[in-house]
């Protein structure tokens, strides 16, 4: 079961992540933790990435892909493995196409948890947070009992200037922006699955479980 996973801010990608690990045990290796573990490791790759990230620059495909590479090799892969966070370009995606095809393996699918942006904005913009606590509250889905007011501490409640609607719509744009090749790649593959993100929590996860229940 090798898998890719996709959605945009807002969209449940990493609620989805935890459930498809857990039920079908395989590993999920997102772009971050699979860094980290390099750097720590101390593996010539994960060094030479560390020196590109501590002078402030991108890490470049070569880098990343074969960092890539050095994890889906593991054991841990043996049974398949969900990626989250990579790849994030039509290069990256064509690297691991030949990546994979050289370790005898091939995608199934690139599941495309799809949320409309009118919906992510509402998700992405509502959160306030306590300024005397910390405490953290949504607008929509766990609104304080007063509005503005903090029902733990009845401190006062604001917005984090990364929520604000303007940073939010912009982060957005890009991210549709960057990812419609890469979808469009996967989709002239005929692996793009596209899951309607809007229903709840379960039923999402039950369309990904049937959809993936045809792969045993
Ligand atoms: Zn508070």
């Amino acid at each position: 079961m090798n898998l890719v996973l996709m959605g945009l801010p807002g969209a449940g990608k990493g609620t989805q992540a935890e459930k498809i690990v857990e039920k079908y045990n395989i590993p999920h290796i997102s772009t971050g933790d699979m860094f980290r573990a390099a750097m720590n490791e101390g593996t010539e790759l994960g060094l030479k990435a560390k020196s590109f990230m501590d002078k402030g620059e991108l890490v470049p495909d070569e880098v990343t892909i074969g960092i890539v590479r050095e994890r889906l090799s593991k054991d841990d892969c043996q049974n398949g493995f969900l990626l989250d966070g990579f790849p994030r370009t039509v290069a990256q995606a064509e690297a691991l196409e030949a990546m994979l095809a050289s370790m005898d393996k091939k995608i199934d699918y690139v599941i495309n948890v799809v949320v409309d942006k009118d919906i992510l904005m509402e998700r992405l913009t509502g959160r306030r947070i306590c300024k005397n606590c910390g405490a953290t509250y949504h607008l929509v889905f766990n609104p304080p009992k007063v509005e503005g007011v903090c029902d733990r501490c009845g401190g006062e409640l604001y917005q984090r200037a990364d929520d604000n609607s303007e940073t939010v719509q912009n982060r957005l744009e890009v991210n549709m922006k960057q990812t419609k090749p890469l979808l469009d790649f996967y989709e002239s593959k005929g692996y793009l699955r596209n899951i309607n993100g809007q229903q709840d929590i379960e039923k999402v996860f039950a369309d990904i479980d049937e959809l993936l229940g045809g792969l045993h």
